[in-house]
């Protein structure tokens, strides 16, 4: 009998999972889906690894179909489906933060639970959802080990100048400090990177991944050094709904003026970015298809903060040998890429049109160093390696 790996990503409406066959050297994913509409509408769909429907569904509404509901469908349907082949020896999870004290993936006991409840007023959006997971697993399936990979572990070596903000230092112990986001993309990408150029694996690099969420990571030697998100996943660039780098004095403002924290928070996290100054869609494709001057001046605000991001990472890096996209945007757009890279011809940046067009791998021409690439990400084949790690004795 083989040996599976469950990761579960748990938002604040959904929950996603992937199953994973362990096998020498990679794991291979057998199926992944996610229940959607918890609590209103839920919904099951589940995909085979070529993307072939498995399963969809509209679960019968119960009053309460939370984390704990879903995460008892998401076991009997793998249970029925996969039992007489594979047992489960673990499940890893996407936890958003692990602020300083988890810098690598860690087994989830009940301390490890009370650490990561003391995060919540640090990511109050995403962390408990993320727990509500694991307490579901603890709860219907006490004996299965759990595994916490964090999205903020990748960047907790960097320099203090690099997570601070400049204010007093009282605040940076109480957690006030760029933490940084994404962290299992970054992984994902620079472990590709290893397999494929190990040279360029260990130079200077800057890794955009442009998704609904969008962040930078600027890396040297595999490890982070700086990225654009901060204390939140608001900050750096503009995303679909979120609204990027922000004066603080904005906010001052608006509570000034009679806003309350709930409705800047709606604003930031849901109607702004790409939305907020479009007034058309969060999803790059529309804006692309819109003739609406205000789609054209988000798509131009995306690319010139990109650029501008991507000038200062270059300097923090002090210099740049590889370039790579990717996340939705990053691994999909040809035009968004190509207008990025076209402002970075002074960093002597320069991409074959046709590369670009057909989202190979390498789209930069010989000539240009830096080297650009695409690389999809795999966040969650990096949570089943990671827990894989984690469980081997
Ligand atoms: P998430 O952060 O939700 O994981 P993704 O990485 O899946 O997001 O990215 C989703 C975004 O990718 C969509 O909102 C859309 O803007 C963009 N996207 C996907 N495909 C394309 C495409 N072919 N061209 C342009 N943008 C695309």
């Amino acid at each position: 009998m083989g040996q599976a790996i469950i990761v579960l990503n748990a938002g604040s409406s959904s929950l996603k999972f992937s199953v994973y066959a362990v096998a020498d050297p990679k794991l291979d994913l057998i199926a992944h889906g996610q229940i959607e509409g918890l609590e209103t509408a839920p919904r099951f769909t589940a995909k085979d690894h070529n993307g072939n429907s498995l399963a969809d569904a509209k679960l019968p509404v119960g009053q309460d179909f939370g984390h704990p509901q879903a995460f008892s469908h998401i076991a009997n349907w793998i249970e029925e489906h996969y039992a007489s082949q594979y047992s489960t020896t673990g499940i890893g999870h996407r936890i958003v933060h692990g602020g300083a004290k988890f810098k690598a993936p860690t087994r989830i006991n009940s301390e490890v639970i009370s650490e990561l409840e003391k995060l919540i007023p640090l990511a109050p959006l995403h962390q408990p959802h993320n727990l509500a997971a694991v307490k579901a697993v603890s709860q219907s399936h006490p004996n299965l080990p759990q595994v916490a990979c964090f999205d903020t572990a990748f960047h907790q070596d960097r320099s203090s100048v690099s997570m601070r903000f400049a204010i007093s230092d009282e605040f940076f112990q109480q957690g006030i400090r760029r933490w940084g986001f994404h962290g299992l993309s970054y992984e994902s990408i620079i472990g590709s990177l290893r397999e494929t150029e190990p040279t360029l694996a260990k130079g200077r690099v800057i890794v955009a991944h442009l998704g609904n969420g969008a962040s930078l990571c600027a890396i040297r030697d595999g490890r982070s050094v700086d990225t654009t998100m901060g204390f939140s996943v608001l900050d750096g660039l503009p995303m679909g709904t979120r609204c990027g780098s922000l004066d603080p004095g904005v906010i001052l403002y608006w509570l000034a003026n009679g806003m309350t924290p709930a409705q800047i928070e709606e604003l930031l996290y849901k109607k702004s970015g790409l939305l907020g100054i479009s007034g058309v869609s969060n999803d790059v494709r529309e804006l692309l298809k819109s003739s609406k001057p205000l789609a054209t001046e988000a798509l131009d605000y995306f690319v010139y903060r990109i650029v501008r991001e991507i000038g200062s990472l270059t300097a923090a890096l002090g210099g740049l040998d590889a370039l790579i996209f990717t996340a939705g945007i990053g691994e999909n757009s040809s035009v968004i890429r190509q207008r990025v890279c076209q402002s970075l011809g002074w960093l002597n940046v320069a991409i074959d049109s046709q590369a670009n067009q057909n989202n190979s791998r390498r789209i930069s021409t010989a000539g240009s160093s830096p080297v650009v690439f695409v690389i999809p990400t795999d966040e969650e084949g990096v949570i089943a390696q990671q827990t894989r790690r984690m469980l081997s004795p």
